[in-house]
């Protein structure tokens, strides 16, 4: 049978490298893959005792994988959370915090900035069942406290959130959640356990994309539910069990893999992006720039206590709206027009007519999604290569509203 290395009080690098192998008896050095639907028994009995839960071992990959099952444990170490399921895509891991605890009149407060299909799940999915929302402006904490009604059962935040890296306080809204009897689950995409582990502040869930940075290179979906144990006994863990939003085990073997070098991309995407944030902000055709470790962002104080970085991703705002966004992103040569985020490869977006494209143009305005804003996922590129894209482009698109 498979055997564990004792994790004793071992430090997050350690544990990212390390925290949760299982070794077979070939003692291989690199984990497992175990590329398995189902799982044999030596007798009748031995299924019987799982199936009753009287005896530990698998039964079927849609309940539990020793590869994922590693993954899982890997996540917990590194956001110091009791339980972690891995799950298919990142919006599998939403959805079944949801759906896994939430029944008709129960209602949740949200930060309105954040991922547009965490706002469609909040808003219209939820919904259709019964089960009401206020949206709120995530960084002021009394506007948390006046959504709270006697039916709030979940808040839930993004910080830092897309596209305009606004920043909530992790601390404050857990004390206002605690204070309420509700669950404060946060959205880590963004930051990443490297960068920021939101159970430190009190949150009671933490909900991961692991397609982003987790994945770090474009590659494959993935999601991580983080939480205790009586909300994996009590709710996760049978709804996970019955509907299937199980992660492949190769999924999960390429992202615990990616967990290695997680801190140390994460170090390098910050430093790059720090780069951008700062050249950008000398360009003149460049109105302002949003990253939440530069000092003109209205909160970087709050960002600097509750994160280890300031993150990959930039967000600014050129001069000219749609048409001038639209002019920089046909320029760029070197970076991808692309909405996606954390790869190695550095990637562009214009939120208004791509991720927030289905948002009434006022409830852009709301979130301070402006027509000009461009975002950029940092890469691992040399930044001096990213500069001198940036610096051509935004000269063209200069040139094209002088003309
Ligand atoms: C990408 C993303 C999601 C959704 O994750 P998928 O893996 O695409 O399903 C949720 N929240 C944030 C902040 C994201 O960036």
């Amino acid at each position: 049978m498979a055997t564990h290395k004792k994790p004793g009080n071992w430090r997050p690098r350690t544990q990212a490298v390390r925290g949760g192998q299982m070794r077979t008896p070939f003692q291989e050095t690199a984990e497992a893959l175990f590329m398995t639907s189902g799982y044999a028994y030596e007798s009748p009995e031995e299924p019987e005792a799982r199936f009753k839960g009287e005896a530990e071992g698998f039964t079927y990959t849609r309940y539990g994988n020793p590869t994922v099952a590693m993954f899982e444990q890997r996540m917990a170490a590194l956001e110091g959370a009791p339980c972690a399921r891995a799950t298919a895509t990142g919006m599998a891991a939403v959805s079944s915090v949801f759906l896994a605890a939430l029944r008709q009149g129960d209602h949740v407060v949200a930060g309105k900035a954040m991922f547009g299909a965490c706002r469609y799940v909040i808003e219209d999915i939820l919904g259709r069942f019964g089960i009401s929302s206020t949206l709120v402006d995530g960084t002021d904490v009394e506007a948390w406290q006046r959504a709270v009604q006697p039916t709030t059962k979940m808040f839930f935040l993004e910080t830092p959130a897309n596209p305009t890296l606004a920043i909530c306080d992790l601390k404050a809204v857990a004390a206002v959640a605690e204070g309420c009897g509700a669950r404060l689950i946060v959205d880590n995409a963004f930051a990443s356990p490297a960068l920021q582990r939101p159970m430190e502040f009190g949150a009671h869930i933490v909900v991961h994309s692991s397609t982003k940075y987790i994945d770090g290179q474009g590659r494959a979906m993935g999601g991580v539910i983080l939480c205790h144990d009586d909300f994996l006994r009590d709710h996760l863990q049978i709804y996970l069990r019955n509907t299937g939003p199980s992660i492949s085990p190769f999924t999960a073997w390429l992202h615990m893999k990616s967990l290695e070098t997680l801190a140390l991309r994460m170090r390098a995407h910050c430093e790059n992006a720090e780069i951008i944030a700062d050249f950008l902000a000398s360009q003149k055709n460049v109105r302002r720039v949003l990253y939440p470790f530069r000092d003109d962002h209205p909160q970087h104080a709050l960002a600097r206590s509750q994160m280890d970085g300031g993150g990959g991703v930039v967000t600014f705002e050129v001069e000219g709206g749609k048409e001038g966004a639209f002019s920089v992103e046909n320029a760029v040569k070197l970076i991808d027009v692309s909405n996606n985020l954390g790869d190695t490869k550095s990637l562009m977006t214009h939120p208004a007519t791509t991720t927030h494209q289905r948002l009434s143009p006022e409830a852009r305005a709301e979130l301070g999604v402006s027509d000009g804003m461009l975002r950029i996922s940092v890469g691992l590129e040399d930044p001096a290569d990213l500069c001198e894209d940036l610096a051509q482009a935004l000269a063209r698109s200069g040139a094209r509203h002088a003309r």
